[in-house]
């Protein structure tokens, strides 16, 4: 009888529709950054709180729910200087939403491993966004 080789086990990771319909039960169906509704006329996508060339995974914890303005006009410009400009423009984004998902990003690279180039990115972020954030 021969043994199966091993494999390692598939990571249960949900894809992006699965992922921007779960950013939507987490953070509410509007925009973190403008509050726009993203349901029906506007379409929702999901925003990497750590950009992409930032070493950002695509992972739930790292995305939240974006206009496709937002997430266009934002950029690679980092979580706290895009949250400082939403409050420029008169918005009121929802800071808890990011600080909780950048909370969430941080526990979720402590317990996975990996993301080097994310976590110093990552840290200073969160330092930011607690110092700014009226008790988030
Ligand atoms: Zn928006």
């Amino acid at each position: 009888m021969t043994i199966p080789p091993t494999t390692p086990p598939v990571p249960n990771r949900p894809d992006r529709a699965a992922r921007l319909r779960l950013a939507v039960e987490r953070d509410g169906p509007r925009c973190v950054w403008c509050r726009r509704e993203c349901l029906r006329l506007v379409r929702g996508t999901t925003d990497h709180l750590v950009p992409k060339v930032k070493g950002g995974p695509s992972w739930l914890e790292n995305e939240v729910l974006a206009c496709p303005r937002c997430n266009r006009e934002r950029g690679h410009a980092s979580p706290a200087d895009w949250f400082a400009e939403c409050v420029r423009r008169g918005w009121a984004p929802d800071g808890a939403a990011v600080l909780h998902a950048l909370q969430a990003l941080d526990r979720a690279i402590l317990a996975r491993g990996g993301q080097r180039r994310a976590r110093p990115y990552l840290a200073a972020q969160l330092r930011r966004l607690a110092r700014e954030l009226p008790a988030a």
